[in-house]
């Protein structure tokens, strides 16, 4: 492709071609004198690093007033248990489907899955133990999103060791059940083309036991450990009742946490542990809208980056996915705490090019992507948007960034999305987003949406 504009690993580079080859950048130099520009600013493609893709079929369904007068999160949580128990794995792959396709179109290459629905409703095992992770790396090879498929080992009903109950009994193993299902779910991710991989997600500290995590631990080799980590201030206080140390302070003291690692959400920190945390080299795996649609509270994103910290970011629950609005949510929330503007700009970088580059180097570094920059060598994940619009016109450069992010229509001005080379959005869409969709829409129609 011959782009206007580029944010390389050299920063802006105006007029140049970039090439792909067996899905990676074989080159990037200045177009060819006269060449006409096919695309109007190429980035690298982010990995979106935390999605729960069944819950996309639950959007919209949880912002009534629920029986419990607080209507906190653990409501939600609750519609969420009800409402799974009823999915199919036909069903399931048919929303992942769905939601993968959207997160391209949105701008990213490809999605970490925090896959935790394993059996079927009862917690009754498939036959094929791995059949929903299955499913999963179907729906991902269809659509053509990169897949970091992350299993997820969820033991316990809470930190008191309380078993599983409702629709929680679809997502629980004993760790030796959980290597088995790990066992198939790599079999899995091995049919997809290279740039599938898989990891491991203990799915939190009210869920796994120290002897899980430490199994899980052992599963992942080298691949990504993610986990949910003191999103919610219950959820603080149980873990601090049960084992004498907030959620982080205790992760932190009992286990190597390194780069390999990325921890969702982190809203519930102290400024020490903050500070701790951003030293690790981990990702903190940010899900601003689901967040703030959850009311889980602000991560302290000026802290965590002024000590050097590393951010990437998901859509979670899926309820709304938009890359630019994601990056811009977090932005806000800092100005609405501290009352100020231009929170995460640095000297030298405007705010949206300091989220975009944190977005698209930690997403890699959470995925154990070899992305997250435009270079030689790396795989071909790119996002072009087109800028000859009313909303990109006269714009380059970092404020093209905060235009796109801060504007409010960023995501009208995609026009192309390549995954590890495969160009999966031409024209702002899907190439397979008629079939994929109606086959989400029938499936939704299937329902029962009043649980
Ligand atoms: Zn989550």
């Amino acid at each position: 492709m011959v782009t206007k504009q580029a944010l390389t690993s050299n920063g802006w580079e105006a007029n140049v071609e970039i090439g792909i080859k067996d899905r990676r950048i074989a080159h990037i130099r200045p177009a060819p004198h006269g060449a006409t520009p096919t695309v109007g600013l190429a980035l690298a493609a982010p990995l979106n690093l935390h999605s729960h893709s069944f819950q996309r079929a639950m959007s919209g369904l949880t912002e009534a007033r629920g029986p419990d007068p607080s209507d906190s999160f653990w409501t939600w949580r609750r519609l969420m248990y009800k409402f799974l128990d009823q999915l199919t794995p036909d069903q399931i792959q048919a929303i992942a489907a769905q939601v993968f396709l959207e997160m391209l179109e949105a701008g990213y290459s490809s999605v970490a899955e925090f896959h935790y629905l394993h059996h079927n409703a009862g917690g009754v095992p498939y036959a094929n133990l791995a059949e929903l992770s299955e499913q999963i790396v179907e729906a991902a090879k269809d659509v053509g999103i990169g897949l970091t498929l992350l299993p997820v080992l969820y033991q316990f009903g809470g930190l008191d060791k309380r078993p599983l109950a409702g629709g929680q009994r679809r997502f629980g193993n004993d760790p030796m059940q959980f290597a088995r299902l790990h066992e198939g779910a790599a079999k899995a991710v091995a049919t997809g083309p290279e740039d599938f991989n898989i990891g491991v997600a203990p799915h939190s500290l009210r869920a796994v036991d120290t002897l899980g995590l430490s199994d899980a631990l052992s599963l992942a080799g080298n691949g990504p450990v993610h986990m949910h980590l003191a999103e919610q201030v219950a959820e603080v206080e149980e873990v601090q009742a049960a084992l004498n140390a907030r959620p982080t302070e205790w992760l932190l003291s009992n286990y190597d946490v390194d780069p390999r690692w990325c921890l969702i959400h982190c809203t519930q920190m102290t400024p020490l542990e903050t500070q701790a945390l951003a030293a690790t080299g981990a990702v903190a795996g940010l899900c601003p809208i689901t967040e703030a649609n959850l009311g889980d509270g602000i991560f302290n994103g000026t802290h965590y980056l002024g000590h050097g910290g590393n951010i990437g970011f998901g859509s979670d629950s899926t309820v709304h996915i938009s890359l630019f609005e994601e990056l811009k949510s977090l932005e806000y929330s800092q100005r609405l705490r501290d009352k100020s503007r231009a929170a995460l700009a640095k000297a030298d970088r405007s705010t949206g090019r300091v989220l975009f580059e944190a977005a698209a180097r930690g997403g890699a570094q959470a995925g154990g992507r070899d992305s997250g920059t435009l270079a030689v060598g790396k795989l071909a994940d790119i996002l072009a948007v087109d800028l000859d619009n009313e909303w990109g016109v006269n714009r380059s450069g970092d404020m093209a960034l905060d235009t796109l992010i801060f504007g409010g229509n960023g995501q009208r001005c995609i026009s192309d999305v390549w995954s590890a080379g495969r160009h999966v959005v031409k024209e702002g869409r899907h190439i397979e987003r008629e079939r994929i969709t109606k086959k989400f829409t029938a499936t939704m129609a299937e329902l029962e949406q009043n649980i």
